[in-house]
């Protein structure tokens, strides 16, 4: 709304909240296309209906983007609480190539990853949300074994440190230093020490920014950090990124 107006592209304070104070100053809807989609059939079928094509608290179905490492990606339209596990390996036909899984971030960006056990899940807010992840967008990302957990966690901050917008010094500064880091890390320029100060600098940006895109940075950090610390470990002492050669010849992932 800012940028609309003209103004720098940096989030309001709520409230007021845009339906009450929005554009121009007049209150302005603001919701995503999926949201806007369900509307007739909730017309059309009962909000009783809707709410019981998923479990209790989060019903209705969702608008899984499955992408990655799967055979047949795409945008599923599937009930709220589809196991995970079935949409990896039956809506999306597996993993390809005789790969294996090794992780999913199960909900767009900024959600942190499960690791290939932690699959057994239901896709619903409550129950994602259990497993430690959040489900966030609805955008599903299949890692396999070939992948390099660095590049990917490299690959996210990019694209935080680009969108941050600059306002507060935990996210700008945060973002940039995070993805310094993990260039340097990549390209086998790496000490033990980073690891530790990526955790530190990722969960020191936890609730201190103005919006949330400062906490989306830093989660998926964490949790690849954490979850993938030995992948990390791989890449000390200018030693080669040990994935990069497992994937010649392979489809590049989405
Ligand atoms: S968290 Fe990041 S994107 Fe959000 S207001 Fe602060 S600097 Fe801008």
């Amino acid at each position: 709304m800012e940028s609309l107006e003209g103004k720098r592209g940096i989030p309001r304070i709520r409230p007021p909240f845009p339906a009450v104070v929005g554009l121009w100053g007049g209150p302005t809807v603001i919701n995503n296309a999926e949201t806007l989609a369900c509307v007739p059939h909730i017309i059309l079928g009962g909000a009783e209906w809707f709410a019981k094509l998923g479990p209790p608290r989060n019903g209705g179905t969702r608008l899984f983007c499955l992408s990655g490492n799967v055979a047949k990606p795409g945008v599923y339209e599937l009930p709220m609480g589809y196991s995970l596990k079935k949409m990896i390996y039956e809506v999306g036909g597996g993993i390809p190539n005789g790969r294996q899984l090794k992780a999913v971030v199960p909900g767009g960006a900024s959600c942190p990853c499960l690791t290939a056990d932690e699959i057994e899940v239901n896709m619903d807010f409550d129950s994602v949300a259990k497993a430690g992840s959040m489900l966030g967008s609805g955008g599903v990302v299949v890692i396999d074994d070939a992948q390099c957990i660095v590049k990917f966690a490299l690959r996210t901050m990019k694209f935080y440190q680009h969108e941050s917008c600059g306002w507060c010094i935990p996210c700008r500064e945060g973002t940039d230093w995070l993805k310094k880091t993990l260039v340097r890390f990549h390209s086998g320029g790496g000490v033990m020490k980073d690891i530790d100060n990526m955790q530190y600098l990722a969960e020191n940006m936890l609730g201190r920014t103005f919006c949330p895109l400062g906490d989306a940075a830093a989660m998926p950090t964490i949790a690849f950090v954490k979850k993938f610390r030995r992948e990390f470990e791989d890449h000390l002492d200018g030693r080669p990124c040990p994935y990069d050669k497992a994937r010649v010849a392979e489809p590049v992932m989405a």
